[in-house]
């Protein structure tokens, strides 16, 4: 499996189908398991738009379109399957793990100073990913993504929980860290034992992070920073 590939999984699981049919100013009305609109991609007049949120799929019984969160941009705002991906990635308040919904004070974008904490604990954990094989090896043998030369152009890390070692002992560093979301209120890491896949706007400034936790069984394996990013862009 590519890395490219791993990303596109996320968004395709991660990015709820429902609230983003909406966005884009579909009405939706919930019947039964699955929620109906008017198709915007024919002259529709009887809802036959279908959206179903458990499969994260849409369906038109009436032109036939349909697909996963991905098509649906693509079709709706008429651009690539790369340029839809970009988009997701930059308006990643969506890309938030379905059903929590993140504290108003993360919705506000990034300053310029937490832009670059962010960039430097990025770098810590690809430093990390280097130095402590744990990441590699679930990587190359659980996921099946063997080639190491895009996971160092991809800047993907490992958490190992020794970036708390480094922090200087300044009380605003962990507050900016807590507000980015790097740590939890408690000041735990929440990537704690994750590989994580940095996240980029169409500019190349980080946008977001996702995490995979290498050990599935402790019932949390993915996680993105909480909150809107989509200032950065
Ligand atoms: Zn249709």
């Amino acid at each position: 499996m590519a890395i490219e590939r791993e990303i596109i999984e996320a968004i395709k699981r991660d990015v709820d189908l429902v609230p983003l049919v909406k966005a884009k100013g579909i009405k939706l009305k919930k019947n039964g398991k699955s929620y109906f609109g008017l198709c915007p991609f024919h002259d529709d007049t009887n809802p036959s738009l279908s959206v179903n949120p458990n499969k994260n799929l849409w369906q038109c019984f009436g032109c036939g379109a349909g697909g996963d969160v991905i098509r649906f941009v693509e079709l709706i705002d008429k651009v690539t399957f790369p340029e839809a991906v970009s988009q997701l990635i930059a308006d990643s308040s969506q890309l938030i793990v379905k059903g929590k919904k993140p504290a108003p004070a993360a919705l506000q974008p990034l300053s310029v100073k937490e832009r670059k904490l962010l960039g430097r604990v990025v770098s810590y954990y690809q430093h990390t990913f280097t130095q402590d094989s744990r990441g590699i090896k679930y990587l190359n043998n659980d996921r099946g993504i063997t080639d190491n030369q895009s996971l160092k152009d991809f800047a993907v890390g490992y958490v190992n929980g020794t970036l708390l070692e480094i922090l200087p002992e300044d009380p605003d560093v962990i507050k900016a860290l807590k507000r980015i979301g790097i740590l939890n209120a408690k000041g735990h890491e929440i990537f704690y034992n994750c590989v994580v896949f940095p996240l980029y706007s169409n500019r190349g400034s980080i946008v977001n992070l996702y995490g995979r936790n290498i050990e599935d069984d402790n019932g949390v394996s993915h996680l993105y920073l909480p909150g809107s990013r989509s200032g950065l862009v």
